[in-house]
Protein backbone atom coordinates (compact mmCIF):
# COMPACT_ATOMS: atom_id res chain seq x y z
CA UNK A 1 0.00 0.00 0.00
CA UNK A 2 0.78 3.28 -0.62
CA UNK A 3 0.81 5.64 2.81
CA UNK A 4 1.50 9.01 4.08
CA UNK A 5 2.27 9.99 7.65
CA UNK A 6 2.16 13.38 8.95
CA UNK A 7 3.66 14.44 12.19
CA UNK A 8 2.86 17.81 13.36
CA UNK A 9 5.18 20.49 15.41
CA UNK A 10 4.59 18.58 18.96
CA UNK A 11 5.72 15.18 17.45
CA UNK A 12 8.82 16.42 16.06
CA UNK A 13 9.54 18.98 18.79
CA UNK A 14 12.70 17.82 19.54
CA UNK A 15 15.47 15.06 18.40
CA UNK A 16 14.33 12.15 20.25
CA UNK A 17 10.66 13.11 18.97
CA UNK A 18 11.51 13.03 15.96
CA UNK A 19 13.50 9.91 16.30
CA UNK A 20 10.33 7.99 18.26
CA UNK A 21 8.37 9.70 14.92
CA UNK A 22 10.99 7.46 12.86
CA UNK A 23 10.46 4.44 14.45
CA UNK A 24 6.72 4.81 13.44
CA UNK A 25 7.81 5.05 9.76
CA UNK A 26 10.12 2.08 9.91
CA UNK A 27 7.00 0.14 11.05
CA UNK A 28 5.43 0.81 8.45
CA UNK A 29 8.00 0.39 5.92
CA UNK A 30 8.38 -3.26 7.55
CA UNK A 31 4.55 -3.78 6.62
CA UNK A 32 5.28 -3.60 2.90
CA UNK A 33 4.31 0.22 2.70
CA UNK A 34 5.67 2.74 0.75
CA UNK A 35 5.80 5.44 2.69
CA UNK A 36 5.92 9.49 1.97
CA UNK A 37 6.30 11.30 5.25
CA UNK A 38 5.00 15.08 5.77
CA UNK A 39 7.00 17.00 8.75
CA UNK A 40 5.65 20.24 10.36
CA UNK A 41 8.80 22.35 11.49
CA UNK A 42 9.66 21.63 15.33
CA UNK A 43 6.85 22.98 18.01
CA UNK A 44 7.36 26.96 18.58
CA UNK A 45 9.69 27.48 15.66
CA UNK A 46 6.79 29.17 13.65
CA UNK A 47 5.64 31.39 15.96
CA UNK A 48 9.77 32.31 16.50
CA UNK A 49 10.12 32.62 12.74
CA UNK A 50 7.28 34.97 12.43
CA UNK A 51 8.32 37.35 15.21
CA UNK A 52 11.29 37.65 13.68
CA UNK A 53 10.08 39.46 10.78
CA UNK A 54 7.46 41.31 12.72
CA UNK A 55 10.49 42.86 14.93
CA UNK A 56 11.34 45.22 11.81
CA UNK A 57 7.70 45.97 10.98
CA UNK A 58 3.66 44.15 11.24
CA UNK A 59 4.20 45.65 7.55
CA UNK A 60 6.86 43.28 6.34
CA UNK A 61 7.36 42.35 3.01
CA UNK A 62 5.39 38.93 1.98
CA UNK A 63 7.48 37.34 -0.10
CA UNK A 64 10.25 37.64 2.27
CA UNK A 65 8.38 36.54 4.91
CA UNK A 66 7.92 33.34 3.34
CA UNK A 67 11.42 32.73 3.24
CA UNK A 68 11.65 33.10 6.58
CA UNK A 69 8.90 31.01 8.00
CA UNK A 70 8.90 28.20 5.42
CA UNK A 71 12.73 27.54 6.70
CA UNK A 72 11.22 25.73 9.86
CA UNK A 73 9.72 22.62 7.64
CA UNK A 74 12.95 22.63 5.78
CA UNK A 75 14.73 21.62 8.52
CA UNK A 76 12.98 18.90 10.27
CA UNK A 77 12.39 17.34 6.82
CA UNK A 78 16.08 16.55 6.52
CA UNK A 79 16.14 15.63 10.38
CA UNK A 80 13.34 13.01 9.56
CA UNK A 81 15.41 11.67 6.61
CA UNK A 82 18.75 11.16 8.79
CA UNK A 83 17.26 9.61 11.78
CA UNK A 84 15.60 7.19 9.15
CA UNK A 85 18.76 6.34 7.85
CA UNK A 86 20.13 5.95 11.35
CA UNK A 87 17.49 3.31 11.88
CA UNK A 88 18.36 1.50 8.14
CA UNK A 89 15.94 2.72 6.47
CA UNK A 90 16.78 4.55 3.17
CA UNK A 91 14.91 7.89 2.82
CA UNK A 92 15.85 11.15 0.56
CA UNK A 93 14.04 14.54 2.05
CA UNK A 94 12.73 16.10 -0.94
CA UNK A 95 11.58 20.26 -0.69
CA UNK A 96 8.49 22.12 -2.05
CA UNK A 97 10.02 23.39 -4.49
CA UNK A 98 12.37 20.08 -5.58
CA UNK A 99 9.41 18.35 -6.32
CA UNK A 100 7.63 20.81 -7.05
CA UNK A 101 4.29 21.51 -5.68
CA UNK A 102 3.02 24.45 -7.67
CA UNK A 103 0.82 26.73 -6.19
CA UNK A 104 -0.60 30.37 -6.84
CA UNK A 105 1.11 33.69 -5.79
CA UNK A 106 -0.87 34.61 -2.76
CA UNK A 107 2.23 34.78 -0.45
CA UNK A 108 1.60 33.21 3.18
CA UNK A 109 -1.84 31.82 2.07
CA UNK A 110 -1.12 30.04 -1.06
CA UNK A 111 -3.26 27.64 -2.68
CA UNK A 112 -2.07 24.35 -4.66
CA UNK A 113 -2.31 24.40 -8.36
CA UNK A 114 -0.88 20.90 -9.14
CA UNK A 115 1.91 18.77 -7.99
CA UNK A 116 4.41 16.84 -10.23
CA UNK A 117 4.54 13.67 -8.60
CA UNK A 118 7.27 11.70 -11.10
CA UNK A 119 10.33 12.42 -8.44
CA UNK A 120 8.36 11.22 -5.33
CA UNK A 121 7.10 7.37 -7.13
CA UNK A 122 10.21 7.16 -8.83
CA UNK A 123 12.11 7.26 -4.99
CA UNK A 124 9.29 5.64 -3.74
CA UNK A 125 9.42 2.40 -6.60
CA UNK A 126 13.36 2.26 -5.30
CA UNK A 127 11.90 1.17 -1.92
CA UNK A 128 12.85 4.69 -0.85
CA UNK A 129 10.87 6.81 2.13
CA UNK A 130 10.25 10.25 0.85
CA UNK A 131 10.11 13.11 3.45
CA UNK A 132 8.31 16.24 2.79
CA UNK A 133 8.45 19.46 4.28
CA UNK A 134 4.62 20.75 5.02
CA UNK A 135 3.53 24.39 4.65
CA UNK A 136 5.68 25.01 1.62
CA UNK A 137 4.93 25.21 -2.31
CA UNK A 138 6.70 27.17 -5.01
CA UNK A 139 5.04 29.28 -7.88
CA UNK A 140 5.30 28.95 -11.66
CA UNK A 141 8.26 31.97 -11.08
CA UNK A 142 10.19 30.12 -8.71
CA UNK A 143 9.14 32.04 -6.08
CA UNK A 144 8.90 30.39 -2.17
CA UNK A 145 6.00 30.49 -1.17
CA UNK A 146 3.66 29.07 2.07
CA UNK A 147 0.28 27.79 2.88
CA UNK A 148 -1.32 29.32 5.66
CA UNK A 149 -1.30 28.23 9.17
CA UNK A 150 -1.49 24.57 10.01
CA UNK A 151 -0.89 23.92 6.43
CA UNK A 152 1.38 21.06 6.86
CA UNK A 153 -1.94 18.89 6.79
CA UNK A 154 -3.14 20.29 3.44
CA UNK A 155 0.67 19.02 1.99
CA UNK A 156 0.11 15.57 3.67
CA UNK A 157 -3.52 15.54 2.00
CA UNK A 158 -2.54 16.86 -1.30
CA UNK A 159 0.23 14.32 -1.66
CA UNK A 160 -1.79 11.62 -0.55
CA UNK A 161 -4.49 12.73 -4.08
CA UNK A 162 -1.59 13.28 -6.00
CA UNK A 163 0.35 9.60 -5.45
CA UNK A 164 -3.61 8.18 -5.24
CA UNK A 165 -2.15 6.65 -1.80
CA UNK A 166 -4.40 4.32 0.43
CA UNK A 167 -4.69 6.61 3.55
CA UNK A 168 -3.26 9.58 5.25
CA UNK A 169 -2.62 9.53 8.57
CA UNK A 170 -2.11 12.78 10.81
CA UNK A 171 0.01 12.04 14.18
CA UNK A 172 -0.55 15.16 16.66
CA UNK A 173 -0.15 15.58 20.19
CA UNK A 174 -4.14 14.03 20.89
CA UNK A 175 -5.27 10.63 20.08
CA UNK A 176 -7.70 11.83 17.82
CA UNK A 177 -10.92 13.95 17.42
CA UNK A 178 -12.83 14.69 20.53
CA UNK A 179 -16.35 16.05 20.92
CA UNK A 180 -15.01 19.20 22.02
CA UNK A 181 -11.01 20.63 22.33
CA UNK A 182 -9.97 17.76 25.08
CA UNK A 183 -7.72 20.78 26.52
CA UNK A 184 -11.01 22.76 27.23
CA UNK A 185 -13.58 20.20 28.39
CA UNK A 186 -12.28 17.62 30.82
CA UNK A 187 -15.21 15.07 29.81
CA UNK A 188 -14.62 15.59 26.20
CA UNK A 189 -15.14 12.08 24.46
CA UNK A 190 -12.97 10.76 21.52
CA UNK A 191 -14.84 9.89 18.57
CA UNK A 192 -14.34 6.70 16.46
CA UNK A 193 -15.42 7.83 13.51
CA UNK A 194 -16.38 11.22 11.84
CA UNK A 195 -17.80 11.92 8.08
CA UNK A 196 -16.15 14.60 6.68
CA UNK A 197 -19.11 16.85 6.44
CA UNK A 198 -19.11 16.90 10.38
CA UNK A 199 -15.01 17.29 10.43
CA UNK A 200 -15.18 20.52 7.61
CA UNK A 201 -17.62 22.02 10.05
CA UNK A 202 -15.29 21.35 12.98
CA UNK A 203 -12.32 22.46 11.69
CA UNK A 204 -13.70 25.24 10.05
CA UNK A 205 -15.87 26.46 13.16
CA UNK A 206 -12.36 26.35 15.03
CA UNK A 207 -11.39 22.88 16.19
CA UNK A 208 -7.78 23.21 14.54
CA UNK A 209 -7.24 19.22 15.25
CA UNK A 210 -6.63 19.33 11.36
CA UNK A 211 -6.76 22.19 8.78
CA UNK A 212 -10.08 23.17 7.74
CA UNK A 213 -8.53 23.04 3.60
CA UNK A 214 -6.76 19.71 4.49
CA UNK A 215 -10.33 18.12 5.20
CA UNK A 216 -12.07 19.40 2.07
CA UNK A 217 -9.09 17.73 -0.11
CA UNK A 218 -9.66 14.77 1.55
CA UNK A 219 -13.40 14.49 1.41
CA UNK A 220 -13.20 15.44 -2.13
CA UNK A 221 -11.20 12.77 -3.54
CA UNK A 222 -12.57 10.30 -0.92
CA UNK A 223 -8.93 9.79 0.76
CA UNK A 224 -9.47 8.25 4.42
CA UNK A 225 -7.43 10.21 7.14
CA UNK A 226 -7.02 8.98 10.59
CA UNK A 227 -6.27 11.22 13.34
CA UNK A 228 -3.57 9.38 15.42
CA UNK A 229 -1.55 10.43 18.66
CA UNK A 230 2.50 10.14 18.18
CA UNK A 231 2.73 9.41 21.58
CA UNK A 232 0.88 6.63 22.17
CA UNK A 233 -0.63 3.33 20.27
CA UNK A 234 -4.62 3.19 19.68
CA UNK A 235 -6.71 3.33 16.69
CA UNK A 236 -7.38 7.55 16.75
CA UNK A 237 -10.70 8.78 14.53
CA UNK A 238 -11.18 7.68 11.39
CA UNK A 239 -12.92 10.53 8.98
CA UNK A 240 -14.54 8.92 6.18
CA UNK A 241 -18.00 9.35 3.93
CA UNK A 242 -21.42 9.31 5.34
CA UNK A 243 -22.09 5.83 4.62
CA UNK A 244 -19.69 4.10 6.80
CA UNK A 245 -20.91 5.86 9.39
CA UNK A 246 -23.52 3.65 10.83
CA UNK A 247 -24.59 5.64 14.14
CA UNK A 248 -25.13 8.89 13.63
CA UNK A 249 -25.09 11.30 16.25
CA UNK A 250 -27.60 14.22 16.42
CA UNK A 251 -24.90 16.55 17.53
CA UNK A 252 -21.04 15.28 17.31
CA UNK A 253 -19.05 17.83 18.49
CA UNK A 254 -18.77 21.28 20.14
CA UNK A 255 -15.98 23.91 18.54
CA UNK A 256 -15.32 27.35 19.08
CA UNK A 257 -13.66 30.19 17.78
CA UNK A 258 -11.72 32.79 19.71
CA UNK A 259 -10.83 34.78 16.37
CA UNK A 260 -14.16 36.90 16.13
CA UNK A 261 -14.99 40.20 15.94
CA UNK A 262 -18.30 41.70 15.53
CA UNK A 263 -19.51 45.36 13.79
CA UNK A 264 -22.19 47.07 14.00
CA UNK A 265 -23.41 50.06 11.68
CA UNK A 266 -26.54 51.51 14.01
CA UNK A 267 -29.40 53.16 12.09
CA UNK A 268 -28.56 52.41 8.47
CA UNK A 269 -30.89 53.53 5.65
CA UNK A 270 -33.18 50.20 5.23
CA UNK A 271 -33.66 50.59 1.09
CA UNK A 272 -32.78 48.24 -1.65
CA UNK A 273 -29.07 47.88 -2.22
CA UNK A 274 -27.68 48.51 1.20
CA UNK A 275 -26.43 45.03 1.88
CA UNK A 276 -25.41 44.80 -1.30
CA UNK A 277 -23.36 48.02 -1.22
CA UNK A 278 -21.62 47.23 1.98
CA UNK A 279 -20.55 43.49 1.54
CA UNK A 280 -19.90 44.60 -1.96
CA UNK A 281 -16.99 47.02 -0.33
CA UNK A 282 -15.90 44.52 2.25
CA UNK A 283 -15.05 41.90 -0.62
CA UNK A 284 -13.05 44.16 -2.34
CA UNK A 285 -10.85 44.87 0.64
CA UNK A 286 -11.29 40.66 0.41
CA UNK A 287 -12.98 40.38 3.73
CA UNK A 288 -14.33 37.19 4.61
CA UNK A 289 -17.92 37.83 6.23
CA UNK A 290 -18.98 35.36 8.64
CA UNK A 291 -22.05 35.70 10.40
CA UNK A 292 -24.95 38.43 9.42
CA UNK A 293 -27.71 39.87 11.14
CA UNK A 294 -30.02 42.62 10.56
CA UNK A 295 -32.84 44.11 12.86
CA UNK A 296 -36.61 44.75 11.67
CA UNK A 297 -36.86 48.12 10.14
CA UNK A 298 -38.08 51.15 12.17
CA UNK A 299 -39.03 54.52 10.91
CA UNK A 300 -36.75 53.67 7.82
CA UNK A 301 -33.63 52.84 9.43
CA UNK A 302 -32.39 49.46 10.52
CA UNK A 303 -28.97 47.67 12.63
CA UNK A 304 -26.82 45.54 10.61
CA UNK A 305 -24.59 43.45 12.10
CA UNK A 306 -21.82 41.09 10.83
CA UNK A 307 -18.76 39.42 12.14
CA UNK A 308 -15.20 39.31 10.70
CA UNK A 309 -11.83 37.60 11.89
CA UNK A 310 -9.89 39.71 14.71
CA UNK A 311 -7.21 40.39 12.24
CA UNK A 312 -9.47 41.93 9.49
CA UNK A 313 -11.28 43.88 12.28
CA UNK A 314 -9.27 47.35 11.28
CA UNK A 315 -9.38 46.74 7.43
CA UNK A 316 -13.05 45.93 7.66
CA UNK A 317 -13.96 49.12 9.54
CA UNK A 318 -11.66 51.38 6.93
CA UNK A 319 -13.36 49.49 4.19
CA UNK A 320 -17.32 50.47 5.61
CA UNK A 321 -16.13 53.64 6.56
CA UNK A 322 -14.86 54.38 3.05
CA UNK A 323 -18.11 53.56 1.77
CA UNK A 324 -19.65 56.56 0.65
CA UNK A 325 -22.83 55.44 -0.49
CA UNK A 326 -24.43 54.51 2.67
CA UNK A 327 -24.99 56.81 5.70
CA UNK A 328 -25.63 55.14 9.65
CA UNK A 329 -25.79 56.73 13.06
CA UNK A 330 -22.80 55.16 14.74
CA UNK A 331 -20.51 52.38 13.97
CA UNK A 332 -19.22 50.03 16.83
CA UNK A 333 -16.82 47.30 16.97
CA UNK A 334 -16.25 44.84 19.41
CA UNK A 335 -13.48 41.99 19.03
CA UNK A 336 -14.32 40.73 22.80
CA UNK A 337 -16.50 37.78 21.18
CA UNK A 338 -16.22 34.39 20.69
CA UNK A 339 -18.26 31.82 18.49
CA UNK A 340 -19.41 28.46 20.02
CA UNK A 341 -21.05 25.63 17.51
CA UNK A 342 -23.18 22.59 17.78
CA UNK A 343 -22.32 20.55 14.74
CA UNK A 344 -24.00 16.79 13.61
CA UNK A 345 -25.25 14.97 10.54
CA UNK A 346 -27.84 13.79 12.71
CA UNK A 347 -29.29 16.96 12.54
CA UNK A 348 -30.72 16.90 9.14
CA UNK A 349 -33.32 14.98 10.14
CA UNK A 350 -34.09 16.20 13.99
CA UNK A 351 -35.51 19.07 15.03
CA UNK A 352 -35.12 20.96 18.77
CA UNK A 353 -31.39 21.00 18.46
CA UNK A 354 -31.48 25.24 18.53
CA UNK A 355 -34.18 25.20 20.80
CA UNK A 356 -31.45 22.60 23.14
CA UNK A 357 -28.78 24.92 23.06
CA UNK A 358 -30.52 28.37 23.12
CA UNK A 359 -32.21 26.94 26.74
CA UNK A 360 -28.69 25.38 27.96
CA UNK A 361 -26.86 28.84 27.66
CA UNK A 362 -30.25 30.83 28.97
CA UNK A 363 -29.36 28.54 32.09
CA UNK A 364 -26.40 29.65 32.39
CA UNK A 365 -27.41 33.38 31.81
CA UNK A 366 -25.12 33.68 28.79
CA UNK A 367 -26.91 36.14 26.25
CA UNK A 368 -26.47 34.91 22.83
CA UNK A 369 -25.49 38.60 20.51
CA UNK A 370 -26.09 36.38 17.00
CA UNK A 371 -27.13 33.42 15.44
CA UNK A 372 -26.29 31.71 12.45
CA UNK A 373 -27.39 28.15 11.06
CA UNK A 374 -26.54 25.41 8.16
CA UNK A 375 -27.92 21.97 7.94
CA UNK A 376 -25.02 20.23 10.29
CA UNK A 377 -24.55 23.18 12.54
CA UNK A 378 -25.74 26.03 14.73
CA UNK A 379 -23.34 28.70 15.56
CA UNK A 380 -23.81 31.87 18.23
CA UNK A 381 -21.69 34.49 19.44
CA UNK A 382 -21.20 35.03 22.95
CA UNK A 383 -18.82 37.54 25.18
CA UNK A 384 -15.26 35.80 25.29
CA UNK A 385 -15.59 35.59 29.02
CA UNK A 386 -18.38 33.17 28.90
CA UNK A 387 -16.45 30.60 25.99
CA UNK A 388 -15.56 27.78 28.43
CA UNK A 389 -18.79 28.08 30.48
CA UNK A 390 -21.11 27.62 27.05
CA UNK A 391 -19.01 24.58 25.58
CA UNK A 392 -19.18 22.82 29.11
CA UNK A 393 -22.62 23.26 29.41
CA UNK A 394 -23.57 22.30 25.54
CA UNK A 395 -21.45 19.68 25.65
CA UNK A 396 -23.49 18.31 28.97
CA UNK A 397 -26.86 19.19 27.35
CA UNK A 398 -25.94 17.11 24.45
CA UNK A 399 -24.86 13.79 26.20
CA UNK A 400 -21.07 13.86 25.05
CA UNK A 401 -19.49 13.76 28.35
CA UNK A 402 -17.55 10.85 28.73
CA UNK A 403 -19.57 8.28 31.27
CA UNK A 404 -16.98 7.93 34.18
CA UNK A 405 -15.89 4.41 34.45
CA UNK A 406 -17.18 3.25 37.61
CA UNK A 407 -15.39 -0.25 37.81
CA UNK A 408 -12.31 1.34 38.49
P1 LIG B 1 -0.16 19.61 15.21
O1 LIG B 1 0.95 20.49 15.65
O2 LIG B 1 0.13 18.17 15.42
O3 LIG B 1 -0.65 19.93 13.84
P2 LIG B 1 -2.37 21.09 16.37
O4 LIG B 1 -2.00 21.87 17.56
O5 LIG B 1 -2.52 21.79 15.07
O6 LIG B 1 -1.35 19.87 16.25
O7 LIG B 1 -3.75 20.30 16.64
C1 LIG B 1 -3.89 19.48 17.78
C2 LIG B 1 -4.64 20.24 18.86
O8 LIG B 1 -5.97 20.50 18.43
C3 LIG B 1 -4.84 19.49 20.15
O9 LIG B 1 -3.75 19.65 21.01
C4 LIG B 1 -6.14 20.05 20.72
O10 LIG B 1 -5.91 20.96 21.78
C5 LIG B 1 -6.74 20.84 19.55
N1 LIG B 1 -8.15 20.53 19.34
C6 LIG B 1 -9.13 21.45 19.17
N2 LIG B 1 -10.33 20.89 19.02
C7 LIG B 1 -10.12 19.54 19.08
C8 LIG B 1 -10.97 18.40 18.97
N3 LIG B 1 -12.31 18.53 18.79
N4 LIG B 1 -10.42 17.17 19.08
C9 LIG B 1 -9.09 17.02 19.26
N5 LIG B 1 -8.24 18.06 19.38
C10 LIG B 1 -8.72 19.31 19.28
N1 LIG C 1 4.47 25.02 10.92
C1 LIG C 1 3.28 25.58 10.35
C2 LIG C 1 2.42 26.22 11.44
O1 LIG C 1 2.80 26.21 12.60
C3 LIG C 1 2.50 24.58 9.55
C4 LIG C 1 1.99 23.39 10.34
O2 LIG C 1 2.55 23.05 11.37
O3 LIG C 1 1.03 22.77 9.88
O4 LIG C 1 1.41 26.77 11.14
MG1 LIG D 1 -2.00 21.37 13.07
Amino acid sequence: MKIVQKFGGTSVADISKIRSAATRVKSEVEKGNQVIVVVSAMAGVTNQLISYCQEFSSNHNMREYDVVVSAGEQITSGLMSIALQDLNISSVSLLGWQIPIFTNDAHAKALINSIDNAKILKHLDKGEVVVVPGFQGVTKNREIVTLGRGGSDITAVALAVSVDADYCDIYTDVDGVYTSDPRIVKKAKKIDKITYEEMLEMASLGAKVLQTRSVELAMKFDIPLRVLSSFSDGPGTLICSEEEVVEKEVVSGIAHSMDEAKITLVSVEDRPGIAASIFHTLSEYNINVDMIVQNVSEDGSTDLTFTVSKHELLSAKDAVENNKEIKWRKLLIDDDVSKVSVVGVGMKSHAGVAMTMFKALAEKNINIEVISTSEIKVSVLIKANFTQDAIVCLHEAFGLDQVEDSSQ
